[in-house]
């Protein structure tokens, strides 16, 4: 701490660097980084060197270690975690008429992959606690036209995936767990990867491990994974009796399906990535700790809550602001924190409030109060395995300088 700040009491707004103060950091902090090393290149560069750079040996031994560490009997990696959810949604079936339950507090992508096959998102509000999908809310909003669940385990904390297992079975219905945020994650000892009937990874560089972009789905179900190999290449079945009756370069579309293929070049990525996401993991829950250790008595701030079943595996720290202690907004408290350098975001605009949902579902607001409450007073911090002592240390102190100028 610097030498002429001792009353912390007298911090007032001229000394936030945006009033001209000087700001905690020098340097922009990013809220989220991959981390590329030596390994990961040279895994890049030999497959540049070899003989498949696109659909090779490579995405096969990919998803096999994928499915290893989640735990899972199959996985198909995708072009994008977008493209991934998408072929879940599909390989479920989902079509006209169906409804898809989800939660609002999700990146867009979680409710468009129900669109894109001509199905309708229907948005559940989230637990106040975990901000992740309410099994109760879940439950009231189920019809007979409910095909999927769609959960998001939300910051990288594991939605409520027994309850939500156990709706979906009454009902009929499968559950495809958005666990962009969560590898590594772990609810009730086990990983998730093996709780839902499918379940979504993002390798997107601001996710846990990078292929560049990329994605997949884990699933213990052979039927979900046979559709899902099939949408990703266009719909094309290989059927060997086929190609022995009309000739070897026969094959057959049997589905409308795209060109959603991950590359050798991103799942050589991936794979040394993989390598290291156990350190990876390690570290987020360090720096987890740590911020919650400071800030859980600090007036106006509310830390993520864990539930003791669950093992979050941090792809975000969301903190809530608590405004009767504050003598500002959401809106000023971000911007203080930008101009100290911090480089703070907010997850996530309530999907059905934008506009595009607005106009075509006739949305106003209201519909999912919990949600759209947390949304005005969420703030993530920076959170990824990259950031050394000194970028936490100075998140904490940028949170605390910021909290003490505008405390109530
Ligand atoms: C990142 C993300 C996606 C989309 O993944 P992409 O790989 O960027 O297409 C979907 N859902 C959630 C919750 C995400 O965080």
């Amino acid at each position: 701490m610097p030498a002429e700040v001792v009353n912390t009491q007298d911090i007032g707004h001229q000394d936030l660097a945006l009033y001209g103060g000087k700001p905690v950091r020098a340097r922009y902090l990013p809220y989220g980084h991959q981390t590329i090393d030596e390994e990961d290149i040279e895994a890049v560069v030999d497959v540049l060197r070899s003989e498949w750079i696109t659909t090779g040996p490579k995405v096969a031994a990919f998803e096999g270690a994928v499915a290893a560490y989640v735990g899972a009997h199959d996985a198909v990696a995708f072009s994008s975690g977008t493209a991934a959810l998408h072929a879940a949604v599909f390989a479920a079936d989902v079509g006209p008429g169906d409804e898809a339950i989800t939660t609002p507090l999700t990146f867009c992508a979680t409710a468009n992959c129900v669109l894109y096959q001509g199905a309708t998102p229907v948005f559940a509000d989230v637990s106040p606690d975990t901000l992740t999908v309410s099994p109760t809310d879940v439950s009231r909003r189920m019809t007979r036209h409910t095909k999927v669940i769609l959960p998001v385990d939300y910051a990288g904390h594991p939605a409520a995936l027994d309850a939500i297992m156990e709706l979906a079975e009454r009902g009929g219905a499968v559950v495809i767990e958005d666990a962009c945020h969560a590898l590594g994650a772990e609810y009730r000892g086990r990983r998730v990867g093996r709780l839902a009937h499918m379940t979504v990874f993002s390798f997107h560089p601001v996710k846990h491990i990078t292929t560049g972009e990329g994605g997949l789905v884990a699933t213990d179900n052979p039927v979900f994974a046979g559709r899902l190999r099939v949408f990703r290449n266009h719909g094309i079945e290989q059927q060997p009796h086929a190609t022995e009756l009309h000739g070897p370069w026969y094959y057959e579309m049997v589905a409308l399906g795209y060109n959603y293929r991950l590359t050798d070049i991103g799942c050589a990525l991936g794979l040394s990535q993989l390598r290291k996401l156990h350190a990876n993991l390690a570290r987020r829950r360090a720096i987890a700790s740590r911020y919650t250790a400071s800030f859980q008595s600090t007036p106006g701030i509310i830390t993520p809550v864990t539930r003791p079943e669950a093992n979050p595996a941090w792809h975000l720290y969301p903190i809530r602001l608590d405004l009767k202690k504050l003598r500002v907004g959401r809106h000023e408290v971000f911007l203080a924190l930008r101009a100290e350098n911090i480089g703070v975001t907010v997850h996530h605009i309530p999907v059905h409030l934008h506009p595009y949902y607005r106009r075509r579902f006739g949305y106003r607001g209201g519909e999912c109060p919990v949600a759209e409450e947390a949304y005005t007073r969420l703030i993530s911090l920076p959170m990824f395995h990259g950031m050394s002592d000194q970028d936490v240390d100075d998140v904490i102190e940028a949170v605390r300088k910021v909290q003490r100028s505008y405390a109530a």
